[in-house]
């Protein structure tokens, strides 16, 4: 047929081919990774607003494997959720940021926060709390060095289970931040309910906020709603300075993104921000 002229629909064909293919490729691999070997855990700096202190911290999965290379976590996590192998996945990463705020705590006078991403399948799974607690024991971290960050997708599973894993978390005695928040589900009468520590401000939302107007407005209405019910905000993927600016006006309390500091691996983190400055 002419709308769907003969090489469109084959290179169509091949692509959907090529990204199955792909997505065969990575389960394999994903279900043979050595986690001590093929993962590595990066640590982003998040810095308050005007004036750019270091106020957390979030750690970020990275995969390199000998026969792909590296894969964005944006990639393989979705999968890794799919083929319920986000748990194994998951508790890995808790322990080496807890292992690793263990080492920092003894090294340093450590009062930050690290963010620790769960996704939403791993808080179906019962151990995972427990998994937690033996890890915070373990290491002898405490609770006020560990932040949990939850997608905003979560608020679709109502009130109800929010309420759950929130009486979960706290506990514990770790906050919660509620991640990509304006991307997907945003329903701001829910926030009300919970104490979460924080709002991070989705990036999409936060490119948009210096060319549309309508964005920016959002982003002004999650930040003061945020502010009447003693939330922090911080603001995902700042790139430019034009960005922080709007952000500072417009009184978000934190930010994260590549203007001030990419994801880097641990020891890399202490030269840069512990140690001297950090070009
Ligand atoms: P996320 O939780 O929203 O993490 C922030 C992502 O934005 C990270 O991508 C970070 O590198 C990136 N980023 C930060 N600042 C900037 C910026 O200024 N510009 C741009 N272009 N990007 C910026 P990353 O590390 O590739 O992770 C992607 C997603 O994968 C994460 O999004 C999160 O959803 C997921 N993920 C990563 N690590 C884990 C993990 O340990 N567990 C789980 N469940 N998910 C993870
Ligand atoms: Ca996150
Ligand atoms: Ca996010």
């Amino acid at each position: 047929a002419k709308a769907c002229g003969h090489g469109n629909c084959v290179s169509y064909d091949i692509n959907f081919t090529n990204k199955l293919r792909h997505k065969n490729d990575i389960e394999i691999l994903l279900k043979q990774a050595d986690f001590e070997k093929d993962f590595e855990v990066f640590y982003q700096p998040q810095f308050s607003i005007p004036h750019k202190k270091l106020v957390g911290i979030e750690a970020l999965l990275r995969w390199n494997n000998l026969e792909m290379g590296y894969i964005s976590p944006a990639e393989f996590i979705p999968i890794a959720e799919e083929i319920s192998y986000i748990n194994p996945i998951g508790e890995w990463v808790m322990g080496k940021a807890i292992r690793q705020i263990s080492i920092w705590n003894e090294m340093y006078d450590f009062d930050l926060k690290v963010g620790i991403n769960v996704s939403p399948v791993q808080l179906e799974n019962k151990t995972m709390i427990p998994a937690l607690a033996d890890l915070m024991r373990k290491y002898a971290v405490r609770p006020e060095n560990i932040d949990i960050e939850i997608t905003e997708s979560i608020a679709i599973e109502g009130e109800h289970k929010i309420k759950q894993i929130d009486t979960l978390f706290e506990g514990l005695g770790v906050s919660i931040s509620v991640d990509d928040f304006g991307t997907g589900y945003s329903s701001l009468s829910y926030l009300k309910h919970f104490p979460f520590e924080r709002i991070k401000i989705a990036k999409p939302l936060v490119d948009a906020i210096a060319y549309a107007n309508y964005d920016m407005q959002i982003v002004k209405s999650i930040i003061q709603l945020a502010k009447s019910i003693g939330m922090k905000t911080i603001a995902e993927g700042v790139e430019t300075q034009e960005q922080f600016d709007i952000l500072a006006e417009l009184g978000c309390d934190e930010i994260q993104g590549f203007l001030l500091g990419k994801p880097v691996p641990a020891d890399e983190f202490e030269v840069c921000y512990f140690g001297q400055a950090c070009n």
